[in-house]
């Protein structure tokens, strides 16, 4: 659930079975690590600690989906398929979050298809009806 309140369904899609993302330098990544004997070692102590990073936030980890290793810019990310986030709440079929003022910067940054949607339709429509403006001005 994001900032654009008026726009939300409250439907709680975005709070429960979401592919979350994070990325780590090598730098990070393989300091977790004494001395790896290989990439395997080196992922699994970096899902180690995004599990429990999604945990702190209340969020439970269904699977690791994937690493992408990217060697241009010498970083890992991580792919988590997240269940239900602790947080969520349903309240006559409305979602609520129970940790809105400290919810993470994930969940204030997110934008939905719907609401983005939303907001270009309100753009356009914005626009439209400034040129329709600007058209009866010149007439
Ligand atoms: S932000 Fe979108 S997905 Fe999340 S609760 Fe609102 S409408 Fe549903
Ligand atoms: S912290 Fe709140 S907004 Fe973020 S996933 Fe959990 S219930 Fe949703």
């Amino acid at each position: 659930m994001d900032d654009h309140n008026d726009k939300c369904r409250r439907c709680g899609n975005c709070c429960r079975g979401m592919i979350w993302m994070k990325s780590y330098s090598y730098d990070d990544a393989f300091s977790l690590v004494k001395k790896p004997a290989s990439e395997i070692d080196v992922e699994i102590a970096l899902a180690k600690k995004y599990i429990s990073y999604l945990n702190s936030l209340g969020l439970p980890v269904e699977k690791i989906k994937k690493f992408e290793w990217n060697n241009k810019r010498k970083q890992i990310i991580v792919h988590a398929k997240v269940g239900q986030c602790a947080h969520l709440l349903f309240v006559n079929d409305k979602a609520v979050c129970r940790n809105y003022e400290n919810r993470p910067k994930q969940c204030r940054n997110y934008l939905c298809k719907k609401i983005r949607k939303d907001i270009l339709e309100e753009r356009t429509r914005v626009s439209e009806s400034g040129q329709d403006l600007t058209a009866e001005a010149s007439n």
